[in-house]
């Protein structure tokens, strides 16, 4: 019914004409919210409610500094944090060609206090997703603005157990990893310049870090001979002497009188540099401490024996802060974290005083300001409890001073720089990387064997069908390769304001099916993408083979209305690209025509009004063949448009081809051949089934007259060979 109905109007004129007059209406509907609708600045009160909501609602928000655009934040007047707009500092656009910007909060140490997403446009998160990107910030909250985090893929890979040590794991989200990679580079980064400008810590430029490839090997003496490792002796009648009690009157946990004439020696040293930490820990334990610091971080390795427990109830708690050991440097008092290593065994032998079950690893952060060239010293807090339950506290003090050969000055930007963005995007994707391109490669040689192919009917058929398999399902599903015309417009956005290749080159997938297609545009039109690349291109042509299957009537659209209804994919593409640059907003909902991020992205799990219209285009699929590609893809349009630059028209045509065969005509499922034969290079998606037919004899009809003609010229060939030499005169003695 629903066929006979469309095949009724679209021969009306009236119907044809209505047709025609709505690229008026659609214009104007489109147009007019684009002139009312402007993007906005962010308001004051939103900001200030994402600061209470960072600082929870316990702080005050005061005015706004002179010299940067930083809110500081008071609890009680005492100034417990710092708050700001990430797009004040960093302009680090997203998917959608736009900053993300978020409110980014943190204390006075650099802890992330909480991140608050102010504005976001990117095409992942709209409607069934609009919460999860603030899960995912929220994430930030304790962290510091020099810690490391890497994201784990929402569906590729299983959350790694939290390290604790090394770089911190954070959950991702399924289809959104550049989006997630640009928040978290904008967090950092914006961070990072708040702090250096406003955190004393993080004020220096240089930093100094230990030499790491200055190493030479040394045994436990000669690292004590010179001081490398520190020996620190404290004798039972020094503490005796500074509590004024005898040690026996304590009764504490901690100490081990057993030997009354037992001293407590520690030995303790800088482990950054290889020639303390490799030669102390060895080569596999030294590259482990390594991995686990914090670019400025640094690590103190202590050793103990004798009458007291310097860890309280000989406990050692991993990244809990040390209660009663520091340093202390320049009058400054420096916390340390206690750290855990699986150290293999030491270089120093398994029964040396520096067996593991002696020496006990601490770190310290990088925002303590620590540099290991200057004098320092280890502090010891000994809490010695008396029978009463009282304490007595007294604190020890040696000096530890390293050779300032073992260092080297660098610029603290250097030393946090990680790679590019891209380019730790694109290590993590190497192997979809490798397999899209091998498509890539096989399909240009299929297209350079274009007329081989084409004569092995069966092969190439195989070989097409193999091929939309790998671009829906490979390409599609599962690399989410599906071109969009929001790529277009973001590449317009992007050349409006200075172009910077290193955003598109944050999906690598993307990036490489569009240098492929631009490539092949310039060469040979839109066609190859079309036809052989774009995944919901795959999905109709796939449901309209089920359509033939299931005996579906094709309705064939005559060619006016035909012409007609192609304007309107241009239409609509005019209408996105003039809204992209009045309201990003307004843009991201247009672009929702697209039905590429229900069906593709997100297998149309989503809420019911965009899988309907999914679904309803896929449907006119299977009664007019690629309904949407043909009438309504903005993208095709704008393909189309780019690929009038092309620079051949390579699909071979007959002189009888229109005048008189209309074979192909009639058998383009897209009607990209006309009357007369030609090709229309706009529309056509070269499935090069036209191309099969015209070499075969079968179905080309040119052919088939030529392949009769030849047979029956081959005929008479024979028949004059196997004729004997008077008869065959007689033969040429008959007139035709
Ligand atoms: S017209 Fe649009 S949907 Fe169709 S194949 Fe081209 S890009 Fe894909
Ligand atoms: S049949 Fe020929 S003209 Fe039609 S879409 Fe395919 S390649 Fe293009």
């Amino acid at each position: 019914m629903t066929v006979n109905w469309l095949k009724k109007y679209s021969k009306n004129s009236l119907f044809l004409n209505i047709f025609h007059n709505i690229q008026v209406v659609i214009s104007l509907i489109f147009l007019l919210p684009i002139i009312c609708l402007a993007d906005s600045s962010i308001p004051d009160t939103k900001i200030e409610h994402a600061i209470l909501k960072v600082f929870k609602n316990q702080a005050v928000m005061g005015e706004q500094l002179s010299d940067l655009p930083i809110w500081p934040v008071f609890q009680h007047s005492e100034l417990v944090g710092y708050a700001f707009q990430s797009i004040d500092f960093v302009d680090l656009r997203g998917f959608a060609g736009k900053p993300i910007n978020m409110l980014i909060g943190f204390d006075p140490n650099g802890v992330f206090q909480g991140v608050q997403v102010l504005e976001q446009h990117e095409p992942m998160f709209s409607h069934d997703l609009p919460g999860a990107m603030q899960r995912f910030v929220n994430q930030y909250e304790t962290l510091v603005v020099t810690d490391r985090v890497l994201i784990n893929n929402g569906y590729k890979t299983k959350p790694k157990k939290q390290d604790k040590t090394g770089p911190i794991h954070f959950d991702g989200i399924s289809k959104a990893t550049i989006s997630l990679a640009v928040i978290n580079k904008t967090v950092f980064s914006s961070a990072l310049h708040v702090a250096r400008s406003k955190l004393q810590a993080y004020k220096q430029q240089y930093i100094t870090i230990a030499k790491p490839n200055l190493y030479e090997p040394k045994n436990w003496e000669e690292l004590l001979k010179e001081n490398l490792i520190r020996k620190w002796t404290i004798t039972q009648e020094r503490v005796e002497g500074r509590t004024g009690l005898y040690l026996n009157e304590f009764e504490d946990p901690d100490l081990n009188l057993s030997d009354p004439t037992a001293d407590l020696n520690l030995y303790y040293g800088y482990l950054n540099t290889p020639m303390i930490g490799r030669n102390l820990l060895g080569d596999d334990g030294f590259e482990q401490l390594m991995g686990q610091l914090k670019p400025g971080e640094h690590a103190i390795g202590v050793i103990s024996e004798g009458f007291y427990n310097y860890l309280n109830n000989h406990k050692f708690v991993p990244e809990t802060k040390a209660e009663n050991i520091y340093l202390e440097q320049q009058d400054l008092l420096i916390s340390m974290t206690a750290i855990n290593i699986d150290r293999p065994r030491s270089m120093l032998g398994k029964n040396s005083i520096a067996s593991e079950k002696n020496l006990h690893i601490f770190k310290v952060p990088h925002q303590a300001g620590l540099m290991p060239n200057n004098p320092m010293s280890l502090i010891l807090d000994m809490s010695l409890a008396l029978p009463n339950g009282k304490h007595i506290k007294v604190r020890f003090k040696n000096e530890y001073n390293l050779p300032n050969e073992l260092f080297e000055t660098i610029n603290l930007e250097q030393s946090l720089e990680t790679r590019a963005l891209w380019v730790e995007i694109w290590q993590s994707r190497i192997s979809e990387i490798i397999i899209l391109s091998l498509g890539l490669i096989l399909l240009t040689l299929a297209f350079s064997q274009q007329q081989y192919l084409s004569k092995k009917i069966k092969l190439f058929h195989q070989f097409r069908w193999a091929f939309l398999f790998f671009t829906l399902f490979f390409i599609g599903f599962f690399a989410q390769g599906q071109l969009s015309v929001i790529n277009i417009y973001t590449l317009l956005l992007e050349l409006s304001h200075g172009f910077n290749l290193e955003f598109f080159l944050l999906d690598p997938i993307i990036f490489i099916l569009w240098v492929y297609t631009a490539i092949s545009l310039i060469l040979w039109g839109r066609g190859l993408f079309c036809g052989w690349l774009c995944p919901f291109g795959a999905l109709q042509e796939m449901l309209s083979w089920v359509a033939k299957k299931l005996k579906i009537r094709q309705l064939k659209i005559p060619a006016t209305t035909n012409k007609k209804l192609i304007s309107v994919k241009y239409i609509i593409l005019f209408i996105l690209i003039t809204a992209a640059f009045y309201s990003t907003n307004l843009v991201e909902k247009l672009s929702e025509i697209e039905p590429f991020k229900t069906s593709i992205t997100f297998f149309f799990i989503q809420s019911w009004p965009y899988v309907t219209y999914a679904l309803l285009l896929l449907s006119l699929g299977l009664f007019i063949h690629k309904f949407y590609c043909r009438y309504v893809c903005p993208l095709g349009a704008g393909l189309a448009i780019l690929g009038k630059f092309r620079r051949f028209e390579w699909l071979n045509r007959r002189s009888e081809c229109g005048t008189p065969c209309q074979v192909c005509r009639h058998k383009c499922g897209i009607n990209a051949i006309d009357q007369q034969g030609q090709i229309n290079y706009n529309e056509c998606i070269q499935c090069l089934e036209c191309i099969v037919i015209i070499n075969d004899d079968k179905q080309c009809a040119p052919a088939m007259v030529a392949a009769k003609k030849s047979a029956r010229k081959n005929k008479i060939a024979v028949v004059q060979l196997s004729t004997p030499v008077s008869e065959k005169f007689a033969m040429d003695a008959i007139p035709d």
